[in-house]
């Protein structure tokens, strides 16, 4: 028997989109957060998928041209506004994060959004391209999004991981000569000082002897806390190893680091964590530390030679005080 198949001819798909409202109803349904521009940066589209990112239906939103209101708590342009407006240029100070769009007039760009609805933040691709007419002209700008929150913070988390010390939170070994070499060369560009602390525990083997290793790391926490609470915006303090911290202090001459010195040390002993094996029964630090003038012809290590030598005679004078090269302070 002869059977003939119906097959879908091209005129046929064609006639579905020759309705403007299938393409309404495709971008509605879509599974990519969307929503659409007019002439006058007014929403004419807002879809589902957009209402589920946003938590705001597009009733809402929908004539206005409130729709920066459904990302940030202050008024933001959205990409498809610059598009529109035709101000693609100021991106850049709006939008930091910026990604390569796939033509030159479409924008691309990744932020952090308040949310202000959902009342969590998310970090959002946006993409906005421009829809033109069959003359070319402008009418209307599409944005779509994708939610990259979860990839932000896995990103963040393994750049910790890479920078972070993980008993104490303070920046690792690594991030520290990174930190040093990047202050080491602004301190020359900028003939600032550039100060650095090495800060060891006293008599700490005698600690853990007496409180365990674990009772050891609690205490580590304690004086990193403490360390860190002396610190300015601007300065770095990390582990640098087992019971060592170091500080840096950029723009910082040795009088001021001689203070900070002081403070941190002074700090550490308010703590009264009994070490019975310490020069006061408490748990202390001593501290060296070392300036380098821009002029010195010297490099980063050389400055924490200084330091470390520095912290040595402090040791050698008895502990818990602070040392200065050549001269003690305490
Ligand atoms: P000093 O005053 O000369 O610095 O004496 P100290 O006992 O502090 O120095 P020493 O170098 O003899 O011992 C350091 C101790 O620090 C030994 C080591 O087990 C301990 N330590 C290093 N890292 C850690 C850590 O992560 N946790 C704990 N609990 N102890 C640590
Ligand atoms: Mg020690
Ligand atoms: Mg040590």
């Amino acid at each position: 028997m002869h059977t003939t198949t119906t097959r879908t001819q091209p005129s046929d798909i064609a006639a579905p989109s020759q309705d403007r409202s299938f393409g309404n109803k495709l971008l509605e349904m879509l599974a990519v957060p969307a929503f659409v521009l007019d002439t006058s940066c007014k929403v004419m589209l807002w879809n589902r998928a957009c209402e589920r990112l946003t938590g705001v239906p597009s009733g809402e939103v929908l004539g206005t041209s409130e729709h920066w209101r459904s990302f940030h708590d202050q008024p933001r342009p959205s990409l498809a506004d610059l598009v529109m407006q035709q101000r693609t240029d100021e991106i850049r100070l709006i939008y930091p994060r910026q990604a390569k769009p796939h033509d030159a007039t479409a924008l691309c760009a990744e932020s952090w959004c308040e949310m202000p609805r959902v009342g969590e933040r998310r970090y959002l691709a946006a993409d906005a391209s421009p829809i033109l007419d069959d003359g070319g002209a402008l009418v209307a700008v599409v944005q779509t999004l994708r939610d990259l929150t979860d990839e932000k913070m896995a990103q963040i988390k393994l750049e910790q991981l890479a920078t972070r010390d993980g008993l104490t939170g303070l920046a690792n070994r690594r991030c520290f000569d990174e930190t040093l070499h990047a202050e080491w060369a602004r301190a020359l560009r900028q003939k600032q000082p550039l100060s650095l602390l090495m800060v060891d525990v006293d008599n700490f083997k005698a600690y853990n002897d007496t409180n365990g290793h674990l009772g050891g790391d609690e205490c580590l926490k304690r004086i990193a806390t403490a360390v860190a609470s002396e610190m300015r915006a601007n300065d770095l303090v990390a582990r640098y190893g087992g019971e060592e911290f170091a500080v840096i202090l950029p723009n910082e001459s040795l009088k001021g680091a001689a203070i900070v010195a002081e403070r941190i040390r002074c700090r550490v002993e308010r703590l009264k964590v009994a070490n019975a094996g310490g020069p006061d029964g408490n748990v202390t630090v001593s501290i060296g530390a070392a300036t380098a003038i821009a002029s010195q012809e010297a490099t980063p290590s050389q400055l924490v030679g200084i330091a470390d030598a520095a912290l040595y005679r402090a040791k050698h004078m008895g502990r818990n005080r602070i040392s200065l090269p050549f001269a003690e302070a305490s």
